[in-house]
């Protein structure tokens, strides 16, 4: 089965930067991105600008970036009133999460978990109804940095409600970076069980599992996979959150192990330096680090 890699750092990465990265910046990011090959990736947020200024620009990027036929370009929503302005500029796709955790829930949503998920299957429903695609997904799925545990049966309970009310795909995020691999391994094989709408994941690299979870879930079949550019990102709700599993290491791991994922690596690593030359400092992305 082919990979499919979904890169984040204009939406996920960015959005834990301070510095804010003018529109024009933005589209060069999601344009050089695409040139590299990802046939998906997050352009940007409708979430509450107050509370996440660095998405506050999204619509303008929408509106101005050059779409290549046949990319996903996604944007995150978490509630009607961001469905509403992803309407408004043209989004196609759109994911959808609501928290596992209800500290971390009340912090990135608002609300408790039952009224996250409450407005993620309104979301999902009026996206579908629109005519969109919905990928839909769980935060804190493997853990969560403020309550520690995350009871798997409210996982796949809120996963089941989502794919209920009509999510084109799942996605299981490890939002603190808390997975390890052996845990990667139950969840995702629980899923493949019960769900048969396509998997994917979101791992961030806290304690650098990242890439072990990635292979335990790729073992039992799973293709699809979230990344971001030299790791940038991390969560702004989550003090310390580190960003997700780098890119570059995500396909340098699959491409030493023979399997391809359309990305061409060297570029990748360009847009690595651009990114490294605007936040001014050297990113976690293992491959092609300079000396
Ligand atoms: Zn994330």
């Amino acid at each position: 089965m082919s990979i499919l890699l979904e890169e984040t750092a204009p939406r996920d990465g960015l959005q834990n930067e301070t510095r804010l990265l003018p529109v024009a910046e933005k589209i060069r990011l999601i344009e050089d991105l695409v040139a590299c090959g990802f046939q998906r990736i997050q352009v940007g947020s409708f979430v509450n600008p107050r509370a996440v200024p660095q998405m506050a620009d999204t619509e303008e990027v929408l509106r101005r970036l050059h779409k290549k036929p046949g990319v996903i370009y996604r944007a995150l929503i978490l509630n009607e009133r961001g469905l509403e302005r992803a309407l408004g500029c043209g989004v196609t796709h759109v994911g959808v999460f609501v928290s596992a955790s209800e500290t971390h829930s009340r912090k990135n949503s608002g609300c408790d978990v039952e009224e996250g998920l409450r407005r993620a299957c309104t979301v999902v429903r009026k996206a579908k109804a629109a005519g969109l695609s919905a990928q839909a997904g769980v935060m804190n799925a493997f853990g969560c940095r403020f309550e520690g545990r995350v009871p798997e049966d409210r996982v796949f309970s809120l996963a089941a409600s989502l794919a209920e009310a009509g999510a084109d795909e799942l996605c299981f995020a490890d939002t603190s970076g808390l997975a390890n691999p052996l845990q990667t391994e139950r969840i995702v094989g629980e899923a493949l069980r019960i769900f048969s709408l396509p998997l994917g994941l979101h791992l961030h690299d806290t304690f650098g599992f990242g890439l072990a979870n990635v292979y335990a879930a790729w073992k039992l079949g799973l293709s699809r996979f979230d990344g971001a550019c030299g790791g940038l990102g991390g969560c702004p709700f989550i003090p310390g959150a580190p960003g997700n599993i780098p890119s570059e290491d995500l396909v340098h791991l699959f491409h030493a192990m023979g399997v391809p994922t359309g990305i061409d690596l060297e570029k990748l690593i360009g847009v690595r330096h651009f990114l490294e030359a605007t936040f001014q400092r050297s990113l976690p992305g293992r491959y092609g680090r300079s000396p």
